[in-house]
């Protein structure tokens, strides 16, 4: 675990799958859907997260040739290639806090107990499942399902 250096991110909308995929890391997220580059330059730089973008534009700006912004100028149109090559470059790790952000709005999620999600979750669920986690902001119910483990092993598979 390295929660101190652990990067924080800013997704162009030119390469949007990598915010889901991140999050489902565990990293910190912002997805860019503005039409400024300015604004979203601006935002990454005052909270010190890296840009992901297909935009050549973007790395020649002064701010990211001094050093003090970090831009990743992915290359690939695969998504799977583009997870990658951001693994690749910043030697992240895959197993760093799954389960732990609400893949729709990047608030942390919250512990909650089976009891506290009997109304909210299907009943196949409920019956099956122990473990579950609750977005603050759109109240998603998170729980280590099919899909979870289905998105986990192909998660794994990006760095093989
Ligand atoms: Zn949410």
């Amino acid at each position: 675990m390295r929660l101190i250096s652990a990067p924080k991110f800013m997704v162009d909308n030119n390469v949007g799958k990598l915010a889901k995929w991140l999050r489902i890391m565990g990293y910190d997220t912002l997805f860019f859907n503005g039409s400024d580059d300015s604004d979203m330059v601006a935002a990454a730089l005052a909270e010190g997260r890296v840009i992901l973008t297909k935009d050549t534009q973007i790395v020649k700006r002064r701010v990211v040739t001094s050093g003090q912004l970090e831009v990743i100028l992915i290359q690939s149109d695969e998504p799977e290639l583009q997870m990658h090559q951001v693994i690749d470059t910043l030697n992240l790790d895959c197993q760093f806090r799954p389960f732990a952000i609400c893949l729709e709005c990047n608030q942390p999620l919250l512990e909650r107990t089976k009891q506290q999600v009997k109304d909210l979750v299907p009943p196949y669920v409920f019956q099956t499942q122990s473990q579950y986690m609750e977005c603050p902001a759109c109240h998603r119910i998170y729980w280590r399902g099919t899909h979870w483990q289905a998105m986990t092993k192909k998660l794994n598979k990006f760095v093989q």
